[in-house]
């Protein structure tokens, strides 16, 4: 896009919320619209919850210097609870914080964009700046329809609903099992936040979601016709998102480097879900007995501060230890680079809690994933996931910590048929197709984004 003395290069400011599965799609969007030639300014709340958001932002601005970064301090507010929800509490709280950046910046800030977990209380705020408010959707179209549907649910008398199931108008019935948690209780913090942020939805001019046309189609388009949520403004596929470049070289890529083609299965279930050792002894013995080499992130904790310095021995039993070893496949315990690994060719599975994120970056890079939900929208996600031929879920595997161990029998079974079936390979590779489409020349998101864009020229 070329900006001229006619139409001003706009400021947007980015104001994403706390986890790196919010914080990584927002830097992602910050650099696509600075490569669009944009001024990108993204705000930043301090002290963040875990060590790898203060890492990756840390190096993300000094990776790109033209990102204007903008720092602000709020108190954490205490527990109990989840510590990420109760960062998005802190964050929503603190709108004062943010207005004097906004109305003073320069060049003007023309337009923000604020991620949905903020949206209730920032959008009210900015509106008498005249700044235009977008809101950008981290996750799947379909959680995007429950949240803008749900306030209307929660509206009906409870007597009057359904016990089974959620019926969002023009997506169909969402059965309870795979309706987030924290939703069946309707003062749980989170619920509270969803419901407001899902009223507040019909302030902002438009919201830019992180997912393609082909992969989420009937709903998209309910959402756009109003069937959703009359008067809900356009929704603007624009996914995937470009990946980062490296910032920083990856422990695990010579390794891999050294494996056959397609031959990896790479385990992981995201920055924030942490397993219960009885459950990760059991998932050893089942990447184990597949037969096939991993590559395995292990996490105990939500908080990765909180990740005690435990030999793996310790965790996984020195037996089990050994035998990984002398099979020659890989264990860590940390931080790894996602994208990295799941566009290497060697990688031939994922085993995911399909967090939004990893479904994106499954998509583009083609890898099929096992899916394996642990709580939040991922069970959404994963009927997304099955529905499109990008992988196969077990749907009888709980939620994690529900207490029900999934034994390595079956892990192995699983990861056998995520391995070797050719039905899902060919089907991985059509979605594949469709994710380079979208994102290509003259694509469904390319088009969006430029959508987006035109509607950022005509403010001001
Ligand atoms: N991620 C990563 N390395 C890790 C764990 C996660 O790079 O060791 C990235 C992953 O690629 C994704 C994001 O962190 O971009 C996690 O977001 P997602 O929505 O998949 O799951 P969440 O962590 O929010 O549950
Ligand atoms: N979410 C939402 N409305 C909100 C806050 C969150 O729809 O007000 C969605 C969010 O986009 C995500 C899901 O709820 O899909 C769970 O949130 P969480 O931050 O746990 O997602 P994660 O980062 O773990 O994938």
């Amino acid at each position: 896009m070329v900006f001229s003395v006619e139409q001003p290069r706009p400021h947007i400011a980015i104001l994403p919320s706390a986890g790196m599965g919010h914080l990584t799609p927002s830097c992602r969007v910050a650099t696509t619209l600075a490569a669009q030639g944009c001024h990108v300014s993204l705000i930043v709340f301090h002290p963040m919850v875990s060590n790898a958001e203060s890492n990756s932002m840390a190096t993300f601005f000094s990776t790109f210097p033209s990102i204007h970064p903008i720092h602000l301090n709020i108190v954490p507010l205490p527990g109990p609870g989840d510590p990420f929800f109760l960062q998005f509490e802190a964050i929503r709280q603190s709108p004062h914080l943010l207005l004097p950046f906004l109305t003073s910046s320069s060049p003007p800030i023309t337009s923000i964009i604020v991620d949905i977990s903020l949206a209730s209380t920032f959008l009210p705020a900015i509106s008498p700046t005249g700044i235009s408010a977008f809101v950008f959707f981290t996750a799947s179209a379909s959680m995007l329809a429950l949240g803008a549907y749900f306030p209307t649910h929660i509206d009906i008398d409870q007597s009057q609903r359904s016990k089974d199931h959620v019926e969002v108008p023009g997506v169909g019935f969402i059965p309870m099992a795979s309706i987030p948690p924290q939703l069946h209780n309707p003062s749980d913090l989170f619920t509270t936040q969803v419901v407001t942020n899902g009223r507040a939805l019909m302030q902002a001019n438009g919201v830019l979601i992180n997912t393609f046309e082909a992969l989420e189609p009937e709903t998209l388009t309910a959402l756009n016709n109003g069937v959703v949520l009359p008067g809900l403004p356009p929704v603007m596929a624009v996914g995937p998102l470009k990946q980062l470049p490296l910032m920083e070289a990856s422990s695990s890529l010579p390794w891999l480097d050294a494996q056959m083609e397609g031959s990896v299965v790479y385990v992981s279930f995201g920055s924030r879900t942490g397993m219960s050792v009885e459950q990760i002894r059991e998932l050893g013995v089942g990447l184990e007995r597949s037969g096939a080499k991993f590559l395995w992130v292990i996490k105990t904790k939500m908080v990765d501060k909180e990740e005690a310095q435990v030999e793996l021995e310790e965790l996984l039993g020195e037996e089990l230890v050994k035998r990984i070893k002398e099979r020659g496949s890989m264990v860590v315990h940390g931080w790894v680079e996602q994208e990295e690994i799941l566009k290497h060719g060697a990688v031939g599975g994922f085993v995911s809690h399909c967090g939004w994120n990893s479904v994106m970056e499954a998509a583009l890079h083609g890898v099929p994933m096992l899916a394996w939900p642990q709580h939040g929208d991922q069970r959404l996600n994963a009927e997304v996931v099955r529905r499109s031929g990008l992988g196969i879920w077990v749907e009888e595997w709980s939620w994690g910590g529900e207490g029900k161990v999934v034994k390595g029998e079956e892990i192995e079974e699983r990861v056998k048929e995520l391995m070797e079936s050719p039905a899902v390979r060919s089907s991985v590779a059509r979605v594949a197709a469709e994710a380079v489409k979208a994102v290509g020349d003259g694509g469904s998101s390319e088009k969006s984004l430029a959508e987006f864009i035109a509607k950022l020229e005509g403010v001001k």
